[in-house]
């Protein structure tokens, strides 16, 4: 044709950043929601969520989204939830007070008057998590307090990878792909610093209980995965004690994600929510690396009024108890960390691996020896000693 015509032609096609993965850990510990009800409610949470949502969608038609909730005793999808789950949503829907007509796609109905995907998000989110809500048993919340903050991490590093790998195979058989972000291919999995391949994976953990201590080795081990990955854990701490999770901003740290906690003592705002949101999590890793973004070290340090090199909280939690410590006692052989109270200390015998360690003295109390007096020399005084070390004095008749 350009032979013909004389014109020159292109094929069409679209350049820019790869897609987005965006996939948000939301934390519905009632304890922790009953604690921030005066000034901050899951669902008021929930609605700047959505617009949190929306805008990452509206950034690029081929991003994507993911919710899973932190649940007390189990992880939960909210988004996307598989068929058959949405087919139940869609059957009990109420249609809305505003009298909007719906749309039918398969089995889902959605709002005509709001753009489809806004909608899609909007509906199967709020309709899974009242049917999470609804079916939680009272009883199994007097068992925990905390969140299943680790299973959640699991399921959304399991996602990612799932998700990668299907865009990856799309993408090396598509003779014209939509995207063509290659990078070099010296780029270096281990460096933060090196250009970013593929679908571009995030995790925004929105955290409101207090303790992880007991999932102290799962969300470690989540944590060094998504390091590997490459995947960014972002979190929005809002528990209401007045130290954030130290797992969560080590987890921020590790990852090169985005840790930020409000300043205490004030309580969390939810008119602050959203533009907190969208200024601080809203971008991906690529649009990050044009940005001056704050640091977990930076937003902890805001938070609790120190240095930012020390601000992270870089404690551990003991393998025998879950519990967090400051000072650990760590097997060489397994580096398992034990506390003074468990009987490692006093036996000696790891209790994960089972080697005989050698503490030697470790632990016992010291011996006092008394010490012996000096003896006073002959011939010193007060004035100084008797070798004649001090200021020499100046001897008359040579000057
Ligand atoms: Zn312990
Ligand atoms: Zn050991």
């Amino acid at each position: 044709m350009n032979a013909i015509d004389g014109t020159e032609r292109q094929e069409a096609s679209s350049e820019g950043p790869p897609p987005a993965l965006l996939v948000i850990i939301l934390d519905t510990n009632p304890y922790a929601w009953t604690i921030l009800r005066e000034t901050i409610t899951l669902l008021d949470a929930v609605a700047n969520l959505q617009i949190f949502i929306n805008a990452h969608l509206a950034f690029s038609h081929a991003n994507q989204v993911a919710v899973i909730a932190s649940h007390t005793d189990r992880a939960v999808w909210l988004y996307p939830t598989p068929a058959r789950t949405r087919k139940n949503i869609s059957n009990g829907a109420v249609p809305g007070p505003d009298g909007d007509t719906s749309i039918s796609n398969g089995n889902a109905v959605y709002n005509s008057n709001k753009y489809k995907p806004f909608a899609q998000v909007e509906e199967e989110l709020m309709a899974s998590l009242r049917s999470l809500m609804s079916t939680t048993d009272p009883s199994s919340l007097e068992s925990t307090t905390s969140t299943m903050m680790a299973g959640a991490l699991s399921t959304a590093l399991c996602y990612i990878s799932k998700t990668s790998e299907a865009y990856n195979a799309t993408r090396s058989t598509d003779p014209n792909p939509s995207y063509t972000y290659d990078a070099p291919p010296t780029a270096d999995p281990n460096d933060p610093n090196s250009p970013l391949t593929g679908l571009q994976s995030r995790i925004f953990i929105f955290s409101v209980s207090t303790s992880l201590a007991t999932q102290y080795i799962p969300l470690m081990n989540g944590i060094f995965a998504a390091q590997r990955l490459r995947v960014a854990i972002d979190v929005l701490s809002l528990n209401p004690s007045t130290s954030p999770s130290a797992f969560l901003q080590q987890a921020a740290d590790a990852t090169n994600g985005i840790f930020y906690a409000p300043p205490r003592p004030n309580p969390p705002n939810p008119i602050a929510l959203l533009p907190t949101l969208l200024s601080l999590f809203v971008h991906d890793q690529t649009s990050r690396r044009a940005l001056y973004m704050p640091t977990a070290a930076a937003t902890s340090a805001s938070s609790s009024s120190s240095t930012a090199s020390t601000a992270i909280n870089f404690q551990a939690a003991c393998f025998c108890h879950r519990r967090t410590v400051t000072i650990g006692y760590v097997c060489s052989i397994c580096l398992s960390i034990f506390c003074e109270e468990c009987g490692v200390v006093r036996d000696g015998v790891c209790l994960t691996c089972g080697t005989r360690l050698r503490l030697g003295r470790y632990g016992r109390e010291p011996k006092v020896v008394a010490g012996r007096k000096k003896k006073k020399r002959g011939g010193e005084g007060e004035g100084g000693t008797a070798s004649g070390s001090g200021t020499p004095l100046a001897t008359p008749g040579l000057g």
